[in-house]
């Protein structure tokens, strides 16, 4: 295999053999294909695409360049979801013990946050003791004896794609939607799962805001899914405000504990139970129905989901009475108020702005190497279709020493926007697709 060739190949648009793609993929991952050949290809692939032929082998090979979980040991159907990621997305939390205590398996391995978005393992490193960092024997132990385990993505699943994605980080091609797919399909499909579900996010504070390219994204993936035997389904929804109040850490988890406890806003308790049935439904190989959402209320209702969630909780190396004590979980020393600056119906938010806002208190990362403060973030009152009076409270900021209040200010100013006739709220799911 000469690499140029092949470049030369995407570069006018043909398409590649599948021994081409293994052989050059095995090459890039053994370092015989250099960098700067790789990342040749990659800009060929965002200008050319990939057809779904070599879609699959190159997932494939991702996939396998690194360890596959066999889990048809542990009895019960494994079914998974993923988000590509938003502000205040905490669905995960809530989900994995409600769909648990459902009697479906749920082997959950997330990442850290980056950027304007959180990461699932952020918000779980806000529990003290709280261990995500399990070995496979563990992970295992996990998901027989609770039928979830919540770990952190290891160096031993689907290596090529971190090569790789830090190359299309450093070459301006992380935004080609074969190369999105293809990249979390391979660290999904690693995880040895039946189904998987996916929460493909739109809108201003969403990884690809457009939802036309949303919804491609969401396709491209269904259909890799599906041709490799895996069922799977995808919600595109709403990402033009904040799901919830709470942005910032251990925020999230006390709004993941009160939609635990049957409370919770109703977007986030919501989406739970959407993602939820389709879950479950999958699991069953069942239609989602109303009763399927039936069940799962009541158990939201009920403690089932809350009884589930602590005893993760507690194997994990956490102790649930920390969600019963007023600074069981981290608190920010200092509050304060941004108030409306107009007043209106609240009919759009710069939802990044809010999630860079966020950033800048200490909530996220901007580099990978950042260190999080837990206790800091914001509280947003209002939603798109609320009427808000001038000088109302707006958002409510919890920070440490004054950290990037200034920065926060700045962008809050202007992430609202307020009109004088009254606004329809949006729904919370555009679209279902299905293979
Ligand atoms: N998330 C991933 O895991 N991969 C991408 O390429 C983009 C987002």
């Amino acid at each position: 295999m000469r690499p140029a060739e092949l470049i030369a190949i995407k570069r006018d648009g043909g398409r590649l053999a599948p021994e081409e793609i293994r052989a050059f993929l095995e090459g890039v991952v053994t370092g015989d294909v250099p960098d700067y050949q790789a990342a040749a290809l990659l800009m060929a692939i965002f200008h050319h695409g990939l057809s779904p032929e070599e879609l699959d082998v190159w997932t494939e090979v991702m996939l396998h360049s690194g360890v596959v979980l066999d889990l048809s040991d542990i009895p019960g159907r494994k079914v998974d979801k993923h988000s590509t990621g938003g502000v205040g997305d905490k669905i995960s939390l809530p989900l994995a013990p409600l769909v648990a205590a459902a009697g479906v398996v749920v082997p959950m391995i997330s990442g850290r946050g980056l950027g304007h978005t959180g990461g699932t393992l952020d918000k779980l490193a806000s529990i003290e003791g709280f261990r995500t960092d399990w070995d496979m024997g563990t992970f295992r132990r996990l998901l027989r004896a609770h039928g979830c385990g919540l770990i952190g993505q290891t160096a031993e699943i689907a290596p090529a794609d971190r090569k790789l994605y830090a190359l299309r980080d450093a070459t301006a091609t992380v935004e080609s939607i074969p190369l999105i797919a293809s990249s979390i399909l391979s660290k999904k499909l690693a995880e040895g799962i039946e189904g998987l579900v996916l929460d493909v996010k739109f809108g201003s504070g969403a990884f690809l805001q457009e939802f036309e390219r949303a919804r491609k994204l969401a396709t491209t993936m269904v259909e890799i899914g599906e041709r490799a035997g895996v069922r799977t389904v995808a919600l595109l929804t709403d990402m033009n405000q904040p799901l919830g109040a709470m942005v910032g850490n251990a925020l999230e988890v006390r709004e993941s504990v009160d939609v635990l406890r049957g409370g919770g806003p109703a977007d986030v308790r919501e989406l739970t139970l959407l993602l939820g049935v389709e879950m479950v439904a999958l699991a069953r190989q069942e239609p989602a129905s109303a009763a399927l959402r039936e069940e799962l209320e009541s158990l939201l209702d009920g403690g089932g989901a809350w009884e589930r969630w602590c005893a993760i909780v507690e194997a994990q190396g956490g102790h649930p009475s920390v969600f019963d004590r007023e600074d069981g979980l981290p608190v920010a020393p200092q509050t304060e108020v941004f108030s409306a600056p107009a007043e209106g119906w609240l009919s759009a938010v710069q939802t990044r702005d809010i999630g860079r806002a966020a950033m800048h208190l200490g909530a996220g990362r901007a580099r990978m190497e950042d260190v999080i403060d837990p206790a800091v973030g914001l509280e947003v009152h209002a939603r798109i279709g609320d009427r808000v009076e001038r000088g109302a409270p707006l958002v409510t900021l919890h920070t440490r020493d004054g950290r990037g209040v200034e920065a926060a200010r700045a962008l809050l100013e202007g992430a609202f926007v307020l009109v004088d006739a009254p606004v329809e709220p949006p729904p919370l799911v555009a679209e279902r697709i299905e293979g």
